[in-house]
């Protein structure tokens, strides 16, 4: 597809769909502008619309920002979070007033400089409020461009930044930048949305090549975790006459201080372990895996049935219990099911 075909369809689709009636679009100052865009950083437009009411009655221009003090400015601020920017938005204002004649500067890389000021806001400023060819990549529109292109990598990977950004000033039209810019920040808020892109309404439709794999919500795709390190062991469950030895587990470490079976490393031999008592029965139970945050844990539990007439020293950490009883201690969740499993008669 041509990208000029891209602009035409996002524009035509803007004439009749786009938003061009909110309270920074009239009139679309470049105050009213910086100070939408800052505001909308991470934060959503029907939030944002009474906090820039309120902000641009009491704070109609730059000089009135600059000569406030953060702690007034940070007072209208409070609720939309994210305070850096407000105090940014603030530190900005003084600057303003004092190397730029109280006025947002018509310069992508003097706005640039500007505390809380990134390339897309810079980018937007400059479309939005001026009306120069400046393309943006804030997370709507690089949603959209992922999903359009089916972007294999996660875009937080540098190269794959900088691509997106060649995609997007390639894309720019020739004319009606700040038609352009809306229509893609608006795309991606009401259309292409986060969860539920609706592929059937989008002027993008045809050559999406996202919608074409069936799961354009799949795009842009997640950073890959690293794989978490595996660790195992084995549990001992020791019964006898409806009764499990269950061992309180030490207060540092996982499920500290919470009552477990007794645990052995799944190395050690087990002959040894079980010539210490008479077993009249043993079954290998489904082993069990759970994931912590640092590490997956495999555990393989083992059901030992000990003959009646023998006698299992049991330490201070260890005691001797029915099941039912069992129920109502401080169990980890996995010792939880085991111990339902049992009651249930399944292994
Ligand atoms: S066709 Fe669907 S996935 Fe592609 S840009 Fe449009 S809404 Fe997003």
């Amino acid at each position: 597809m041509s990208e000029k075909l891209f602009s035409q369809q996002l524009l035509a689709w803007f004439d009749q769909h786009g938003r061009k009636n909110l309270p920074w679009q009239q009139p679309a100052t470049p105050y009213r502008v910086w100070l939408s865009e800052v505001m909308l950083q991470q934060t959503q437009v029907s939030t944002v619309i009474p906090y820039f009411q309120r902000f641009v009655v009491r704070f109609p221009d730059i000089r009135s920002l600059a000569e406030a003090s953060t702690d007034e400015v940070l007072q209208y601020w409070a609720g939309l979070g994210y305070y850096a920017r407000g105090r940014n938005l603030h530190k900005a204002a003084v600057i303003m007033a004092q190397q730029h004649n109280a006025a947002i500067p018509e310069n992508f890389d003097a706005l640039l400089a500007l505390p809380g000021i990134g390339r897309s806001t810079a980018g937007a400023i400059m479309a939005l409020a001026f009306q120069h060819r400046y393309p943006i990549l804030d997370g709507n529109v690089k949603r959209v461009l992922c999903r359009f292109t089916a972007e294999p990598d996660w875009p937080g990977q540098k190269n794959i930044e900088t691509a997106l950004w060649q995609l997007a000033e390639s894309l720019l039209p020739e004319r009606r930048i700040n038609a352009y810019i809306q229509a893609q920040m608006d795309l991606g808020a009401t259309v292409c949305t986060r969860s539920k892109p609706d592929c059937h309404c989008c002027p993008l439709q045809t050559n999406c090549l996202g919608r074409q794999t069936g799961k354009p919500e799949h795009y842009p795709v997640r950073k890959k975790k690293p794989a978490l390190p595996e660790r195992h062991c084995r549990w001992l469950i020791y019964r006898q006459s409806e009764k499990i030895l269950l061992e309180k587990r030490p207060e540092k470490g996982i499920w500290g201080g919470m009552w477990s079976f007794p645990e052995i490393n799944i190395d050690m031999p087990m002959d040894a372990i079980l010539a210490r008592h008479a077993v009249d029965d043993m079954i290998d139970l489904t082993p069990i895996r759970h994931t912590f945050t640092h590490f997956r844990l495999q555990i393989i539990p083992l059901l030992i049935d000990i003959n009646q007439h023998d006698q299992i020293e049991t330490n201070d950490n260890q005691q001797w219990v029915t099941i039912t009883d069992s129920l109502s201690l401080a169990l980890p969740a996995p010792v939880n099911k085991l111990i339902q499993k049992l009651n249930r008669g399944v292994t």
